[in-house]
């Protein structure tokens, strides 16, 4: 997607600072973090949201899982306690339309979230 922040990120025109890399996902640091550690996990392919991700490929998904759990001990925030999000859609509160999920630990995070 030519006019995709994330797209340009994973493809290298747009700096970021990486976390994590495979051929299938980039992992890098929120740019306005809200906790000390704030890392954003995205998927290289370009699907719009949460819901866009067919059946037949939903075994990114569990990858990305797997890369999670890789981040979450690298961070140091496995032990004490982390939070995964997804924001999907107008009313999920997603402002970049490339699916991507929010690592965040490293603090006592609220429940619910506004
Ligand atoms: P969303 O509201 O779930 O779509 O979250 C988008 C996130 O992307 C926000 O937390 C932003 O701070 C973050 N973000 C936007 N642009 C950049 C960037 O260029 N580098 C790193 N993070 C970014």
């Amino acid at each position: 997607m030519e006019d995709c922040i994330f797209c340009k990120i994973v493809k290298g025109d747009i700096p970021s600072t990486k976390v994590y890399e495979d051929d299938k996902v980039l992992a890098f640091k929120d740019i306005n973090p809200a906790a000390p550690v704030h890392v954003l996990v995205v998927t290289k392919k370009h699907y719009p949201t949460f819901m866009d991700v067919p059946e037949s490929e939903l075994e990114i998904v569990s990858h990305v899982h797997k890369v999670i759990q890789q981040i979450a001990k690298d961070t140091g925030i496995s032990e004490g306690g982390f939070r995964v999000v997804n924001n999907c859609g107008e009313q999920g509160g997603q402002e970049v339309k490339h699916i991507h999920y929010h690592v965040l630990g490293g603090r006592n995070l609220t429940w619910p979230p506004g």
